[in-house]
């Protein structure tokens, strides 16, 4: 307890924490702390301490999937953003949770270490893509992954199989656990082709709506695109407040104010309008942190 304590006075923490300034959406209300542990040993402390403190702790990577209330958060958060250690040994890079993709392409790119490349440009850190099992088309991040230290109380190794990967999910999504450290499989290849490919799939990226969102709100149920139905229910450019659903991606719902109220009644109503429309009701992709109770009736 008392070498914790002393790792615990070192961890940097922020009062007041808004979570605007740290999602992708720019939306949710405040928390009272939040920490930002910068080691592996910093992140064991200040999980024990949270989850021993606190009734209520969320961990943040990117903010990149979620939509925050916003009400005030009456629990901690601990974020990742300073854990971005990147190591490489043997086919095998190895990421502390908070590296940004972006990190990690520019990692790629120096050493010339291929295979990582359809993840350039999502806006995610890895531990983020690892719990939601993230990628693009049928290339998840779950192809690369060797395995994954994770501390729910006591330190653990999962292996590719035991982190039962499926479509947006992975074993972490039903365990209360941090992910510390993701082992990613890569081959040495050369700095210009993995820049090359990289500047590809970026410009495959281009069309992508503009503004602040969290990607694709909704999952693709088993043999459809929730963006197609969202489409044929004739809802783009559906408002609510100040939400929009977007008019060149109908999956994407774009914040042009600043109510995650509003974001919330959207993705509420076009549920609703997909559903009486096709007979299909959609789940969210989104991650809601804080209290929306009361937001939609
Ligand atoms: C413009 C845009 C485009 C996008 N395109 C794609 C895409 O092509 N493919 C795709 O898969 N996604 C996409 N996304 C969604 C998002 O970037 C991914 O889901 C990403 O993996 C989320 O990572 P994050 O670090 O932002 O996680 P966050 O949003 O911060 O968190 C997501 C969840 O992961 C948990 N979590 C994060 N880190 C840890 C950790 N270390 N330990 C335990 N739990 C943790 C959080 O508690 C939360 O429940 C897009 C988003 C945007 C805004």
């Amino acid at each position: 307890m008392h070498a914790h304590n002393s790792i615990l006075d070192k961890i940097k923490k922020e009062e007041q924490f808004r979570f605007s300034k740290h999602t992708t959406y720019g939306l949710g209300g405040t928390a009272k702390i939040a920490y930002f542990p910068k080691s592996i040993e910093e992140s064991i402390a200040i999980f024990d301490y949270v989850k021993n403190n606190y009734e209520k702790f969320t961990i943040l990577g990117n903010g990149s999937n979620i939509l925050v209330s916003d009400k005030p958060y009456d629990g901690a958060v601990i974020s990742t953003k300073l854990l971005n250690e990147i190591t490489y040994k043997s086919g095998i890079i190895s990421c502390n949770s908070g590296v940004t993709v972006n990190q990690l392409m520019k990692f790629c790119i120096s050493h010339g270490f291929s295979g990582l490349e359809y993840l350039a440009g999502i806006p995610g850190s890895i531990g983020g893509l690892a719990y939601m099992n993230g990628g693009i088309g049928d290339k998840h991040i779950e192809c690369n992954i060797s395995d994954i230290t994770i501390y729910d109380g006591k330190n653990r190794k999962y292996t590719n199989e035991e982190c039962d990967f499926r479509y947006k999910h992975s074993i972490m999504r039903d365990i209360i656990c941090f992910i510390l450290n993701i082992d990613l499989k890569v081959a040495e290849s050369n700095c210009i082709t993995v820049e090359k490919n990289i500047i590809q799939q970026l410009a495959l990226r281009n069309h992508q709506p503009i503004g602040k969102s969290c990607g694709c709100v909704f999952k693709n149920p088993k043999g459809c695109s929730a963006g197609q139905l969202i489409e044929h229910t004739g809802l783009k450019g559906l408002s609510y407040g100040t939400a929009e659903v977007s008019r060149e991606h109908a999956n994407f719902i774009i914040n042009k104010g600043s109510s995650s109220a509003d974001v919330y009644n959207l993705i509420q109503i076009v549920k609703r309008k997909v559903f009486e429309n096709c007979g299909i009701m959609l789940d969210e992709e989104v991650i809601y942190i804080g209290d929306f109770n009361g937001t939609y009736s």
